[in-house]
């Protein structure tokens, strides 16, 4: 329904009665697309292939049960109290370590431990961006960046995207046409929605636009650890020191203690710190504790991430081989590491918008694309997660996604 706003102003409103109280920044980010293909995909009965959410057998249970017990005998007293805005110091040392073996070598000073990468995009989009300001971004793009981004108030400049990442050559047109974005985010392995890795030829260059330009750099980089080569590229830290690098553990521990690092510029750091103050004081103590315990035993992280690399390896090979089988008008690249496929439908007849009504109604959920596009034709692509069905549901999925895929057809 519209609403009235004090201004004067019609807006949608989502709360009747109380639309003309609601500031005008909350209808800048807000999307609810992704909410109701997510909620939909947890209806009984329904196999999802939708959420981007890590496997259960992933999350390293036993270890965190003894670590858990360990800091509750030793560090009771600390790790149930306020801590620090910044972050826990050992958990701060932590991310620093992880920062220095993934990219350029920083001190515990320049790490603000977050509430998930999510926090850390609204955190650097409170901080830095003003109404109307610009923000380039691969489109397709991660929707929770163009939530936070758009939530204050910039504007979105996308480029186009591919296997290698972001058209850093186009943004270089873009900016010698005068465009001037103050952010340029990228996700540098395994985009979500895309699958692409941003290679190295093109870190080199945005790199070199940022200092020439004099913009920041966004590394949101949740997959990285996730190739299932084990191989990864330095951070774009190793090029600039216009970076910020949000570095989530949710897809290689687990998302549900929300314990995050990101890495800034000196000069930014205290600026970030002070707009989390404002927000949550801090991140869960006990959960950094737990984690910074986990993380400094040297012989965890390694053993674990090649367990993570095996399993979702396995699991995206099978999956490819069995969509490739059964569904020969679904396109996609094999993906080299992260949880998805991002493929088209070469069909004229079957739009993802079309296929995903069917497919839930045949019991599977997938992501249709569109609400990941900004400019680009999202009407025949999708998002298919690999991440979470086992060897008999995901038979059974591809089954009712050939199902939706005719009754599509014959619409
Ligand atoms: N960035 C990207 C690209 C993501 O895919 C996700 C999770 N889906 C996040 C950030 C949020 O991660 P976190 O759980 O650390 O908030």
């Amino acid at each position: 329904m519209t609403e009235t706003r004090g201004t004067g102003e019609t807006r949608e409103t989502t709360t009747p009665g109380f639309g003309h109280l609601l500031a005008r920044r909350t209808a800048w980010g807000r999307s609810d697309a992704i909410g109701r293909i997510l909620a939909a995909a947890n209806a009984p009965g329904v196999l999802s292939m939708a959420g981007g959410i890590p496997a259960p057998d992933s999350f390293p249970v036993s270890r965190l049960a003894a670590v858990t017990d360990r800091v509750l005998s030793r560090s009771a007293a600390a790790a149930l109290q306020y801590a620090p805005t910044e972050g826990v110091a050992a958990m701060r040392e932590a991310v620093a370590a992880r920062a220095g073996e993934t990219g350029a070598a920083v001190g515990a000073e320049r790490v603000m431990v977050t509430c998930g990468s999510q926090q850390g995009l609204d955190l650097v989009a409170r901080t830095l961006l003003d109404e109307g300001d610009l923000v380039a971004l691969d489109d397709p793009g991660y929707l929770g960046a163009v939530q936070a981004f758009r939530g204050a108030g910039a504007q979105l400049l996308p480029l186009p995207t591919d296997r290698d990442g972001m058209r850093v050559d186009i943004l270089e047109d873009r900016l010698a046409a005068g465009a001037r974005p103050k952010l340029v985010y990228v996700v540098p392995h395994f985009h979500n929605p895309t699958g692409g890795v941003l290679d190295e030829e093109r870190r080199r260059a945005l790199a070199g636009l940022a200092e020439r330009y004099g913009f920041l750099v966004v590394e949101d980089d949740p997959y990285g650890d996730l190739a299932f080569d084990g191989e990864r590229l330095p951070s774009t830290d190793v090029h600039s020191d216009r970076v910020i690098r949000l570095m989530s553990l949710s897809k290689t521990l687990c998302p549900g203690l929300r314990v995050a690092g990101l890495t800034a510029p000196a000069g930014l750091i205290g600026e970030l710190v002070a707009a989390k103050q404002s927000s949550d004081l801090q991140t869960n103590t006990f959960g950094q504790y737990v984690l910074a315990e986990l993380l400094g035993d040297p012989s965890f992280l390694p053993a674990h991430l090649t367990r993570l690399r095996t399993l979702y390896g396995d699991k995206a090979r099978a999956t490819a081989a069995l969509l490739r089988e059964r569904l020969p008008w679904l396109v996609f690249d094999d993906p080299r590491g992260g949880l998805f496929f991002w493929c088209t439908v070469d069909d004229p007849q079957v739009t993802s918008d079309l296929l995903y009504e069917h497919a839930l109604a045949q019991g599977i959920a997938i992501v249709p694309g569109k609400p990941f596009c900004i400019e680009q034709d999202g009407s025949r692509v999708l998002r298919l997660s690999f991440a979470t069905l086992d060897e008999e549901q995901r038979q059974e999925g591809v089954s009712r996604l050939a199902a939706a895929f005719a009754k599509a057809r014959a619409d």
